[in-house]
């Protein structure tokens, strides 16, 4: 059984970019959901039971038929989510240092200048989906609960989600006012930790 992981921090702990009422609602409605529906499709094929998320979400075609796509969209948005709360902090935002620091600019020209493509490439995932950052520090994205890892790439460093249901209450459909603001709570010090090991 999988099941919903606690947030590192507190419901109201990253406003004014992120508030309670979305942080509440996203946590235990939308991911307690993806998980209740995943351990729900899981129960019907009992050999899969003790496959781990990562390999149940990167070896689709060794789930039956009948719950593959059940296996993708909710594991998948287990998947998502658990990274997506752990890439945010009260207090975060600024620019990595160190290695992945050095690493961005070389890549990008500057700091503003991969914050600049991170962002265009979140506004243009048309529909509900996701933006990545990869271990080689290109810039992914995917559809849905699509994962990064169910497409064959590496398991990714930060990931931005931008279905409405993360920014609705807070910036109606103004996503672009949500993505600039979630750069004030991203949590540096944890996408290095990754990019260092
Ligand atoms: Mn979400």
């Amino acid at each position: 059984m999988f099941t919903l992981p606690e947030l590192p921090y507190a419901y109201d702990a990253l406003g004014p970019y992120i508030s309670k009422d979305i942080m509440v609602v996203h946590h235990t409605k939308h991911h307690q959901a993806y998980v209740d529906k995943f351990n729900k499709a899981l129960e019907s094929v009992p050999e899969l039971k003790n496959r781990s998320l990562d390999s149940l979400l990167s070896e689709p075609d060794t789930i039956p038929d009948v719950i593959r796509l059940a296996i993708k969209n909710n594991g998948g948005g287990h998947y998502n989510h658990s990274l997506f709360w752990q890439g945010m902090t009260p207090g975060g935002g600024g620019e990595p240092t160190g290695e992945l620091g050095k690493q961005i600019i070389q890549k990008y020209g500057s700091f503003q200048g991969f914050v600049d493509e991170f962002t265009t490439k979140s506004l243009g995932v048309f529909g509900s989906g996701w933006a990545w950052l990869q271990p080689n520090l290109e810039i992914t994205t995917t559809v849905n609960q699509d994962t990064p890892i169910g497409q064959g790439l590496p398991t990714p460093l930060l990931g931005l989600d931008v279905w409405e249901h993360a920014y609705y209450l807070d910036y109606k459909n103004k996503r672009d006012d949500y993505v600039q603001a979630w750069w004030n709570v991203v949590n540096w010090d944890f996408v290095a930790t990754r990019f260092d090991s």
